[in-house]
């Protein structure tokens, strides 16, 4: 049986002050759902929010980690740190991170073993570009970024894994893929993940579906079988919004 879980991606949204003012008014509408929520927010909001949400079964995640536990990486936060102030989950291969910061399916790998070691939850985001999709080849895409995102993790360690399925051309576009679309590809990556291990793994896996979710599309989303949940960018930055999304 798989929870709902939806989680808000704040990107580079938001300062302490701000997020400070979002969690205490998150925290008194969060309550009667059964569904998970977490925030991922910028590093430095993350410890404010860890302390403000404590309690009350709301996430921390953080948008990025890097794999090495430590050394002379100037700019770089470990998967310790992260622990430490107690964050639960990272997003880990987000599209901006590939296009912009030159994340890497190798990279992603690296990030995803050290997160699972931690025991922090990494939220892995797949997906294919515009041209991939004209192509017909987004299957083939989002397979692949799986496989080598999983090279070298056991069962064990991959069953508490987020994946959350986000299409390069719905993310901040207004374009939504359309539900069917959406349950078809996340339905691929049950499938992938089920070749590579196992039913009963693939079974477990949380998968949510992110590119421009809103309060008026959520409910068809989230009544799709292989959809357990979705990973929200510019809905959550507003608590009315992310709360009717969470309330879907
Ligand atoms: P939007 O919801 O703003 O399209 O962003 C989606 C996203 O990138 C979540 O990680």
């Amino acid at each position: 049986m798989r929870i709902p879980f939806i989680a808000g991606n704040w990107k580079m949204y938001k300062t302490t002050a701000e997020a400070e003012a979002f969690a205490v008014e998150f925290k008194k509408s969060y309550h009667d759902t059964d569904v998970k929520a977490a925030i991922c927010a910028p590093f430095t909001q993350l410890a404010t929010l860890a302390k403000i949400f404590e309690g009350t079964g709301i996430g921390v995640g953080a948008q990025n980690v890097y794999f090495e536990k430590e050394g002379a990486y100037t700019g770089e936060i470990s998967v310790d740190m992260l622990k430490e102030i107690g964050v639960d989950y990272c997003i880990v291969g987000h599209s901006e991170r590939r296009q912009y910061f030159n994340e890497t399916d190798e990279t992603v790998n690296l990030k995803l073993k050290a997160l699972l070691q931690a025991d922090i939850t990494p939220i892995l985001c797949v997906g294919e570009v515009l041209s991939e999709r004209e192509d017909g080849r987004e299957e083939q895409v989002v397979s692949s970024q799986i496989k080598k995102a999983l090279e070298g993790l056991t069962v064990e360690r991959v069953c508490s894994l987020v994946i959350a399925y986000e299409p390069v051309w719905a993310i901040g576009t207004g374009k939504t893929a359309t539900p069917q679309q959406a349950n078809q590809m996340c339905g691929c990556i049950r499938q992938t993940l089920e070749n590579l291990y196992d039913d009963v793994l693939s079974d477990r896996v949380v998968i949510q579906y992110g590119g421009s979710v809103k309060p008026e599309n959520a409910t068809d989303i989230m009544n799709m079988e292989e959809i357990d949940g979705a990973l929200v960018g510019g809905a959550s930055l507003d608590v009315v919004k992310f709360m009717e999304i969470i309330n879907f």
